[in-house]
């Protein structure tokens, strides 16, 4: 328990305890932060038991924080699903999202399942600056957070100054503990410039999606921008001299990499992957 009307709900991504988090936030109502993956909808539904969310409020639309989107806003059918502007289109046709996880990390694909449409009178665009009021002086505001991906938000909750960073602020207490720089479009200087915008909201506590509460928010936020700046200066070296197979390789044979599960190690390969994508892009 973080602060009375907060809680953590496990989404056993991947089949795997504390990689997913889906938070449960009490005003006068109830609403989420994250959906969980579409295999996760079963686990929310059973945590929520017979509350049935108002808002159901996405970072982004990648699929282990949006996939099971639109299987919940079925379940709930009052429910708004509030996400960034640039993210609706992938709810109302999930096909590009889907496409993209399946190209870029077939191994993990099926651990998923499978994503359906948000019907498109439940979606509630946002752009960064708007704040619900959710009663019982619980407030949150939308936070505009390019980086990870361009149609990134955080959630900041006044109350407790609780910041919800999703994918902006990397893992937290995980053993994928590279930044989190998938593909395809994660941009450096956006993703540092929002640290900074992060950092100006004074949060108490962070609550990051993978996974977990943790208190010295503003060491974090420093934390991460560190770790950002050395993975990319690491790469960009590592890419003069080695194709990107061999890159992966070679950070996976580290001895911390190299006892973790398969799927985690996948996930580390995908950070690394998009990392060089957007060296070869010119996004970092
Ligand atoms: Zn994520």
């Amino acid at each position: 328990m973080i602060s009375p009307f907060i809680e953590v709900i496990d989404a056993q991504q991947f089949g795997l305890p504390r990689t997913g988090a889906v938070y449960l936030i009490r005003g006068s109502g109830s609403i989420l932060i994250e959906s969980g993956t579409a295999a996760s909808v079963a686990t929310i539904r059973d945590s929520l038991g017979n509350l049935s969310p108002e808002y159901i409020f996405l970072t982004h639309v990648h699929l282990d924080h949006a996939g099971g989107a639109g299987h919940l806003a079925g379940a709930y059918p009052q429910a708004k699903i509030v996400v960034h502007e640039r993210g609706c289109r992938h709810l109302v046709d999930p096909t590009r999202l889907i496409e993209g996880v399946r190209s870029a990390s077939p191994d993990l694909f099926p651990k998923y399942g499978e994503p359906i449409a948000v019907s498109e009178h439940q979606l509630l665009p946002v752009t960064g600056g708007e704040i619900f009021d959710l009663g019982k002086n619980v407030q949150l505001e939308v936070i505009a957070a390019p980086g990870h991906a361009p149609h990134h938000i955080c959630l900041f909750e006044r109350n407790s100054r609780t910041l919800f960073t999703g994918d902006a602020v990397g893992n937290w207490d995980n053993p994928v503990d590279v930044p989190l720089t998938v593909p395809p479009r994660f941009d450096l200087d956006q993703g540092l410039e929002t640290l900074g915008t992060l950092k100006r909201l004074r949060p108490s506590q962070l609550a990051f999606t993978h996974f977990g509460i943790a208190n010295h928010a503003l060491a974090q936020l420093d934390r991460y921008k560190g770790e950002l700046i050395d993975w990319f200066e690491d790469l960009r070296r590592l890419s003069r001299r080695l194709l990107p197979a061999e890159i992966i390789d070679q950070i996976l044979s580290q001895p911390k990499y190299a006892s973790l599960p398969r799927i985690k190690r996948d996930m580390v390969a995908m950070c690394i992957r998009g990392a060089l994508l957007s060296l070869e892009t010119g996004s970092a």
